[in-house]
């Protein structure tokens, strides 16, 4: 079997098994985890394990999330076409690549160098032109391009920092993982609704902590 069909093979089957079969229903995600090929975004050891239900090491002390994780917390942001969307935690650059197949634009923060360009790298290959990198803390957010239509948070912090949600667009969507890494930690749907915001809990998660820099 041809390498790139071992993997086509190997995706739809996470899509059938991990994706579908646990209620994802949004097809634009569903499309988009079919067509992204994973493998890449992790080493080559781990080729062959890019499509299990589970996260792998990327280096730096980090990980690439598991499929189910992504998908859930892609529909859960209710992604449009003409959405721009703003990403704090690159990592391997996968959710970012499944953000980039629906949204119009996605911006992209991550603060170690090294996984900020191997991302950057990968996403360049790829062809991906609706993509800005940014190697920078992602409390700040990006304030240049703000405000955004979805902000989404992929290691957690305590609390929801103040400045993403200043650059969260009225009735935008967050999706962020709050509390403690190894404790209790859930996945989060903020709206923001005029001067209200509306803080929904989804599921208990386990992320990397948003790492601040006097901690
Ligand atoms: N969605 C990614 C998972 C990334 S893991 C993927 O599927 O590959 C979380 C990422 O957040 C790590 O790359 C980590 O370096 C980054 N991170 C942690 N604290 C950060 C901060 N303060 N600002 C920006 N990125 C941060």
């Amino acid at each position: 079997m041809k390498i790139n069909n071992k993997f086509q093979v190997l995706r739809n089957n996470m899509v059938q098994s991990q994706i579908i079969a646990r209620n994802i229903t949004d097809i634009n995600v569903i499309k988009a985890m079919q067509k992204v090929p994973r493998h890449l975004f992790v080493d080559e050891n781990y080729y062959n394990d890019a499509y299990s239900d589970y996260p792998l090491p990327i280096g730096f002390s980090q990980t690439i999330s598991q499929p189910y994780i992504v998908a859930l917390m892609t529909e859960e942001l209710d992604l449009k076409k003409e959405d721009v969307v703003l990403e704090i935690g690159t990592g391997s650059g996968y959710q970012t690549a499944i953000l980039a197949e629906i949204a119009k634009e996605v911006f992209t923060v991550e603060k170690i160098n090294g996984l900020f360009k191997r991302a950057e790298s990968i996403l360049m290959n790829l062809n991906y032109k609706n993509i800005f990198f940014k190697n920078s803390d992602g409390y700040n957010g990006w304030v240049e391009k703000a405000p955004f239509d979805k902000i989404i948070v992929t290691a957690a912090p305590e609390d929801i920092p103040e400045s993403l949600l200043d650059q969260l667009k009225d009735s935008g969507i967050m999706i962020i993982p709050l509390g403690t890494c190894g404790l209790s930690q859930s996945l989060f749907k903020v709206k923001k609704a005029g001067k209200k915001i509306l803080k929904e809990e989804i599921c208990g998660v386990s992320f990397v902590p948003l790492v601040k820099d006097d901690a």
